[in-house]
């Protein structure tokens, strides 16, 4: 991998994600996905004005932390098991795959551990689909009331994950719920919320996301090349 060849997917990258939001919406925040990726490209990135990076495994945000930590904002965006929440609990910066109580129960107890407050999001599986992360919809508020009292946690927004589909005019429905009920709970403005961000949008999808009103886009392929 070369800083230029990154260099020029990034620029693309951005330019897209400007024209896309269009002046409606404040331009989405690039967060780029480093799973699988070595982290000597993932440090390529700093200096491209990267600052925010995502991994979806403990044990591999774990191997690779020790070079990463200090030069990115750390997004942990995977599915996260409850006995692997005390590995990363001093280190991340943001939890966005919460999708039930215990998880938030644990998170909870190892921030308080660490002495920390983690931002965590509120994973969203909008099209309801089985064997995936994420809760449909309608179970978001119910969530959200179980375990924004508790401390050591910050509900922060919501992040979705959306179905592997061509389909953009689903696309763009779901994309488009998402960012209706994101602005919902900003205005409700729960106490134990501070509802700031909406993550949502990939590799193939980033441009329609940023046209609904994501805040922030997790792009990994566009900016690194397929996974093998
Ligand atoms: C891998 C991954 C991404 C990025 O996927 P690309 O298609 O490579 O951009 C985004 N979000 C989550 C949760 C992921 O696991």
């Amino acid at each position: 991998m070369t800083e230029e060849i990154l260099s020029a997917r990034l620029e693309k990258i951005r330019k897209e994600l400007n024209e896309a939001s269009g002046g409606k919406y404040p331009v989405p925040r690039l967060i780029a996905v480093t799973k699988t990726r070595p982290a000597e490209d993932i440090l390529l990135l700093e200096k491209l004005g990267i600052s925010e990076i995502g991994e979806n495994r403990v044990q591999e945000l774990r191997e690779k932390l020790p070079e990463l930590e200090g030069h990115f904002r750390i997004h942990l965006i995977g599915r996260l098991q409850r006995n692997k929440v005390r590995y990363i609990a001093g280190s991340v910066d943001m939890i966005q795959s919460v999708d039930s109580v215990p998880l938030a129960e644990e998170i909870s107890r190892r921030a308080l551990e660490a002495e920390r407050r983690i931002p965590i999001l509120i994973e969203v599986n909008p099209a309801g689909e089985e064997q995936k992360g994420g809760v449909r919809p309608d179970e978001v508020r119910p969530l959200i009331s179980a375990i924004r009292r508790l401390d050591g946690i910050r509900i922060r927004g919501l992040m979705a994950v959306m179905p592997l589909t061509e389909d953009s005019d689903l696309l763009r429905r779901l994309f488009t719920g998402m960012r209706e009920l994101y602005e919902q709970l900003r205005e409700e403005a729960l106490p134990g919320t501070e509802i700031e961000e909406l993550s949502m949008g990939m590799s193939g999808d980033y441009r329609l996301a940023a046209e609904c009103g994501a805040t922030m886009v997790r792009v990994g392929s566009a900016i690194f090349g397929p996974r093998n």
